[in-house]
């Protein structure tokens, strides 16, 4: 049988040469890996506007989202995920929190390998090391 494909939005929110990464709760699927914070395009649902929900949701803050950076296609062992990846920054006084994930940091040129990321993200992050942080 065909995998199912799931559509995910994903946000590069950009400060000062740097992004911020999420780290999935171990009691999710992929816990324990560290990822852009996105979610599930909704049926309908533009997927700026995903990126706008999902980071409402999981950072309790508001984003505004430019361009698209690249659209991403993986195969999971369950499902082939195809994300659209956003460059976005936060809008004034709007700070991430604690929501859904077990931890936030802010990423840079020297640290960005250090991390645990989930296996699509890392196929990207040369790309967005290269345009964004250096
Ligand atoms: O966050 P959520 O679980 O809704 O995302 C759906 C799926 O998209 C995850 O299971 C994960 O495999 C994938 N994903 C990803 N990289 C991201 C965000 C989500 O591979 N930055």
């Amino acid at each position: 049988m065909d995998k199912k494909l799931v559509r995910v939005s994903a946000a590069l929110i950009v400060k000062n040469k740097s992004f911020l990464a999420a780290l999935r709760p171990v009691n999710k699927k992929l816990g324990g890996f560290w990822e852009l914070p996105g979610g599930k395009v909704e049926p309908n649902e533009d997927p700026k506007d995903t990126c706008i929900r999902e980071i409402r949701e999981e950072l309790n803050c508001n984003i505004k989202v430019n361009d698209k950076i690249t659209v991403c296609t993986f195969d999971y062992p369950d499902f082939i995920l195809q994300m659209d990846v956003f460059e976005c920054e936060l809008i004034k006084d709007n700070y991430p929190s604690l929501i859904e994930h077990s931890a936030l940091q802010w990423v840079n040129a020297q640290n960005i390998f250090d991390f645990k990321w989930v296996p699509a993200d890392r196929d990207f992050l040369p790309l967005i090391k290269e345009k964004y942080l250096l």
